[in-house]
């Protein structure tokens, strides 16, 4: 089975009816990167910062996550690399930052909330980034963003950097994109707020089901608990999709959901048409792309979010089995 994935890193993620979709990989640390080419993904859809912070007992200096981006960058070469701010807190502990006991970590004081109480630290992060661009375009995006002020706050930040740039003659970058992660409910109903602002969106299935069934994404209790192929969730996910193809931005689904062939089938059925996911699952998830027809597929689905009796799951995998996926 391996060899007939590597054997697909040369063709695209295109259905049996033509429809390409756009797989991407996560990444976090160098060796991560080698997925790029072992997969030949387009690039990388959600590239996690954090790591770098959580390692070292100080903050790590401008110049050397300077370095670190750039290395990055050029190991991509022309594929697009989404770099996210810093998503520390919650279950992700930095050694150089105090903070308080708190009962609820996931709820509480982390991303983008301490990246706009701790600006200066978000600063030098964009520094370093614009930094590494060396000129080139870079896309930046915001994670844990629960209100379009936060996103405005972030954004406002950005551009500061962007004009300390200019004010010390440093080479900015081509170009800038600046995304959000999707990851809290409360954004999701701002979405005509937010959407012109941004450039692109990526849904973080891993905090944002975690939120929407309020079920804690680390209790093993819980992980079967509530369906993510359900038509509560996939309505949701429908939702937003619709949202981003209305204002033409373009959505990515980066949580873990989206490296599972049936969920991933689910997605595409609800309109999603751009991954990114674990270097480990595309070739999983494009061996599924390539054996489905799509239309097919929507018209399967078509009614099946209505449904009262939470077995679009068990839909869709008769669907994947009856079609040979
Ligand atoms: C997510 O929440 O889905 C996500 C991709 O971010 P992380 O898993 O790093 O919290
Ligand atoms: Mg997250």
């Amino acid at each position: 089975l391996l060899a007939s994935y590597e054997a697909l890193r040369d063709k695209r993620a295109v259905t049996q009816d033509g429809v390409e979709i756009d797989l991407f990989i996560n990444a976090g640390l160098t060796i991560d990167m080698d997925g790029l080419e072992h997969t030949g993904a387009k690039g990388v859809g959600l590239f996690r910062t954090e790591f770098q912070f959580m390692i070292g007992a100080t903050m790590p200096k401008v110049d050397s996550q300077a370095e670190f981006y750039k290395s990055i960058l050029d190991t991509a070469g022309d594929k697009p690399v989404v770099f996210r701010t810093l998503d520390i807190g919650g279950d992700k502990p930095v050694p150089f930052l105090k903070r308080d006991e708190e009962a609820n970590p996931a709820l509480g004081w982390r991303a983008m909330r301490i990246s706009l109480d701790r600006p200066a630290l978000l600063r030098y992060q964009l520094r370093a980034l614009f930094l590494a661009a060396e000129g080139r375009e870079i896309s930046i995006m915001f994670p844990m963003i629960a209100d379009v002020h936060e996103f405005r706050s972030a954004r406002s930040i950005l551009d500061k950097e962007l004009a300390w740039l200019d004010r010390f003659g440093k080479v900015k970058p081509k170009k800038v994109r600046v995304g959000t992660m999707l990851e809290v409910p409360s954004l999701v109903w701002q979405l005509d707020n937010l959407l012109p602002l941004v450039d692109f969106v990526s849904i973080g299935s891993n905090d944002l089901m975690q939120f929407f069934f309020a079920c804690d994404r680390e209790n093993p209790k819980l992980a079967e608990r509530y369906d993510p192929l359900s038509p509560a969730a996939l309505g949701m996910m429908k939702f937003i999709i619709d949202k981003c193809n209305e204002y033409d931005v373009p959505v990515t689904l980066c949580g873990e959901l989206g490296g599972k062939p049936l969920a991933a089938l689910g997605l595409l059925g609800v309109g999603l048409r751009r991954l990114s996911i674990a270097p480990a699952s595309v070739g999983p998830v494009k061996m599924m792309i390539r054996s489905l027809n799509l239309g097919q597929l929507q018209d399967y689905m078509q009614g099946l979010l209505s449904r009262s009796d939470h077995s679009v799951r068990n839909s869709i995998l008769t669907f994947a089995k009856d079609h040979g996926i």
